[in-house]
């Protein structure tokens, strides 16, 4: 199985005008190749795979793109690779083979982008403790180690908010099945706690957003009082990404603590399958739910259970776990989202609301099983 450690690098000036180059060849390569691709579109050759275009490119490239040169050789051949994935995913996900949110047609990218990237192969770049040594640039400083040892697949160089990281791909052994402390649990995941399982205990949602919202309010505001495009604004406009970058990185550290806590002590785990498109819709939920991303902590859970050996049972979204009374079967119809306790009319229990959602949750996902 791959996995995946993204590191933030620390370039030196010199390095971080090389990364620069290096994105911008890449912008120029995948632009130039999705051109000759609606060029040969148009004069009716269907199928202009991306082998031609390189093909095309290199035969070019010495007379009138020299300073591809500049950069290690990975970064061209990368461009192609992601203009021929870009492609195929769209004509996979228009024919319908592919499955999931719909894929639109590539599009050139803008040199006003803010997201630069560019791709390593494994065979060019080696890693060694904090080092990260590139083609034609030399070691660059890692903030943190390689958290996975195996071999190496490859590597994405990327910017965000001002920021460099490198994105390392390793393929790691599937680690041997775990002797697991307890049987099964069901998951609520959930805003007001990230998870509650059907024993009752709880994972603190860390909420970072909120905690710091006076910061957050302070640095839009001093980002909306300075002329746009000026150098003044250019400086507000990093911070605040970077204020953005580090809440993300802070509750993606929660998420991964919590999700490895339940993998690693339950042989059975009860999901919910969460709709998290239409949640959205709801506008007073939309904060609290984009501040805890759910969708990624359950995407979390389902994969470190399958590395520990156990197994995971998504039960269906229209499964009313926190209207059902868990102990009797009750169904309580009058309960609404704000209501965070409620007390059972068939037996009298009265019941937290997301840990009787766990309970239920264990409950049918066992229920499937047996059922299957
Ligand atoms: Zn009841």
């Amino acid at each position: 199985m791959i996995r995946s450690h993204k590191i933030r690098l620390n370039p030196t000036p010199e390095q971080e005008i090389y990364f620069r180059k290096a994105a911008g060849t890449k912008r120029f390569v995948y632009n130039w190749g999705l051109d000759r691709w609606k060029w040969a579109k148009s004069q009716g050759v269907a199928i202009y795979g991306m082998m031609a275009a390189k093909k095309e490119f290199n035969a070019l490239k010495q007379e009138q793109f020299p300073w591809v040169y500049d950069v290690a050789k990975d970064v061209m051949e990368g461009a192609f690779q992601d203009l021929g994935t870009a492609l195929k995913n769209y004509f996979d996900s228009k024919s319908g083979k592919r499955k999931g949110a719909k894929v639109g047609f590539p599009k050139f990218k803008s040199k006003r982008s803010s997201h630069q990237s560019f791709r390593l192969n494994n065979d060019k770049f080696r890693v060694d403790g904090h080092t990260i040594r590139i083609p034609k640039l030399g070691e660059v400083n890692m903030a943190e180690a390689l958290r996975f040892s195996g071999k190496i697949m490859g590597a994405v160089v990327s910017r965000s908010a001002d920021w460099w990281f490198v994105s390392i791909q390793v393929e790691i052994d599937k680690p041997e099945p775990i002797v697991f402390e307890k049987e099964s649990t069901g998951v609520d995941v959930g805003i007001k706690a990230l998870a509650t399982l059907s024993d009752g205990s709880e994972f603190e949602n860390q909420k970072p957003l909120r905690s710091q919202i006076n910061r957050l309010r302070k640095l839009s505001r001093s980002l909306s009082r300075r002329q746009q495009g000026s150098n003044r604004w250019w400086k507000a406009k990093r911070k605040l990404e970077r204020f953005h970058l580090t809440v993300a990185n802070r509750r993606l550290d929660a998420q991964h603590k919590a999700s490895h806590a339940i993998a690693a002590t339950y042989a059975f785990i009860g999901l919910e399958e969460l709709h998290i498109k239409g949640m959205l819709k709801n506008r007073r939920l939309s904060l609290a739910i984009s501040d805890v991303g759910l969708g990624e902590f359950a995407r979390q859970v389902c994969y470190k259970s399958d590395a520990f050996g156990g197994v995971t049972v998504k039960i269906g979204r229209f499964f009313a776990s926190s209207k059902l009374c868990s102990d009797c079967g009750y169904v309580n119809k009058e309960l609404t989202l704000s209501d965070r306790k409620w007390t059972c009319q068939g037996c009298g229990v009265l019941h937290p609301r997301d840990w009787n959602a766990a309970k239920n949750i264990e409950q049918e996902a066992l229920r499937l099983v047996v059922a299957r």
